[in-house]
């Protein structure tokens, strides 16, 4: 059974102020409803006005995207009541959004590049927030700092195969915007989903409103199993809006689905028509991540997964090119496979890792004073420091106290006399021909050395006394 998932993104776009008035987007550590003036709290007879930050905001991803960005757009309203919409309609587009038809390359679940097509962008204002106060008499409260922060909602054809693809749509998606400085992606809240899904023949499921990029994989996981076995069973899957329990992993039936003439959208007569004739052309967009993944491949001789992972993130793409240095292959594969790992595992950020300690350490490495093993260790006390806020030793230094670097092969010819004397059963064993044999014996001497041999190196040393051994 074929899945089918198109998604509703609605990302904010990271200007200094509102999408209709002057009220400051910065209310992350401030109280609730003290970034709010009339216009954004709808009181009578205040007026929209258009942030033409916003529209560039919008046009920049519009041009990104290779869409066809309409001369002449329109804000509708779109009417609904719910206590978070102070003026009990949204000013949002419809008809007439700012652009549309673009496209955004991926890769499928077989490792292919693969086009998802974009339908539309369109420019629209978030509402306030509540926060559901649970206690002995529930309630809740409202915060209209968020009420009036552009929104960039971007809409995708049905073209994703499954939950991964999703994620990884969601991950490039989030890319290109960060990489378009349009979008902060460390804001809570910056980015959330809507996502349709369906099994091919059968009615089409939306869950709303999921915050998190984890969110929207686990959610659509949950869907194709929920609606697989309702079909199993010979039941029908129920054309419904369902919400993400995000604490429990499984999607509820909320309400029947709106129709779009629910909403009696008309065109918003405090804003007139949005004109962007000409002002595409004179947008300058910067490098963007596939461009740059290529670029990468052909300068510094990356593998393409290396060349993925390190333009998958501005920051990490920046920091990478600081380092490249001498040996941009050593680099990456540092980088890439080993550094980010670490990074993941202390829930760390690029940004904490000064360049030129990873420099040092690739030098290093690169001039054979320390091994690959002995490399590691050194780059997480390194790490360990950094996280918490412990200055940040220099690798030279932390080579120097524990003692690190590497030892040549002489230092351990009597740790490994020693190991084959204690160890026959394998001595044997490796005479007969089995290598795993050999393996084990220099497993011993490694933890014997810390890591401050080359096993290489090891396996040779062993290898030869016992040979040595049977003359
Ligand atoms: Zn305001
Ligand atoms: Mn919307």
């Amino acid at each position: 059974m074929k899945t089918i998932i198109g998604l509703e993104v609605h990302v904010q776009l990271a200007t200094a102020t509102k999408l209709f008035c002057g009220c400051s987007t910065d209310y992350q550590d401030d109280n609730p409803n003290t970034h709010c003036c009339p216009t954004c709290l709808g009181l009578p007879g205040a007026l929209p006005c258009l942030n033409k930050r916003a529209v560039e905001y919008g046009l920049r991803v519009a041009k990104a995207l290779d869409m066809k960005v309409l001369e002449e757009s329109e804000f509708a309203r779109k009417n609904y009541f719910y206590p978070d919409l102070v003026k009990a309609y949204q000013i949002t587009q419809d008809d007439r959004p700012l652009a549309v038809e673009g496209t955004i390359e991926i890769e499928d679940d077989q490792g292919h590049e693969k086009i998802v097509r974009i339908t539309r962008v369109h420019l629209e204002e978030d509402p306030g927030r509540l926060v559901h106060v649970a206690g002995a008499s529930k309630y809740s409260l409202v915060d209209y700092n968020r009420s009036g922060i552009p929104l960039l909602e971007i809409v995708t054809e049905p073209d994703m195969r499954s939950p991964q693809e999703a994620r990884r749509f969601l991950n490039k998606l989030r890319t290109i915007l960060e990489y378009l400085e349009v979008f902060d992606g460390d804001r809570e809240g910056g980015l959330r989903v809507d996502a349709n899904i369906s099994l091919e023949g059968s009615e089409r499921v939306e869950v709303k409103n999921i915050s998190s990029y984890k969110g929207v994989e686990k959610a659509l996981t949950f869907e194709v199993t929920r609606q697989r076995n309702l079909l199993r069973r010979g039941l029908a899957v129920a054309r419904e809006t369902r919400h993400f329990m995000e604490g429990r992993g499984i999607t509820t039936s909320s309400r029947g689905k709106e129709e779009a003439h629910d909403y009696r959208y008309f065109p918003d007569p405090d804003l007139g028509p949005l004109r962007v004739a000409g002002w595409v052309a004179g947008i300058d967009l910067p490098e963007l991540p596939t461009a740059r993944r290529d670029r990468f491949m052909d300068q510094y001789g990356v593998s393409l997964n290396h060349a993925r992972t390190l333009t998958g993130d501005l920051r990490l793409a920046d920091f990478y090119e600081e380092i490249a240095g001498i040996d941009p292959v050593l680099a990456a594969t540092w980088v890439a496979d080993i550094l980010l790992g670490e990074l993941n595992y202390r829930a760390m950020g690029i940004a904490a890792v000064p360049p030129g300690h990873i420099t040092e350490l690739l030098d290093l490495l690169k001039a054979g004073t320390i091994t690959d093993r002995a490399g590691v260790q050194v780059l997480r006390e390194m790490l360990d420091a950094c996280a918490e806020d412990r200055p940040c030793e220099r690798p030279a230094a932390i080579i120097e106290r524990e003692g690190l670097s590497r030892a040549s092969g002489d230092e351990f010819t009597s740790l490994v006399r020693a190991v084959v004397a204690a160890n026959p059963q394998a001595v044997e064993d490796y005479r007969n021909g089995k290598e795993g044999a050999l393996n084990f014996l220099v497993g011993q001497v490694m933890k014997e050395t810390r890591g401050r041999a080359d096993p290489r190196e090891l396996r040779r040393i062993v290898s030869e006394s016992i040979k040595m051994g049977e003359v």
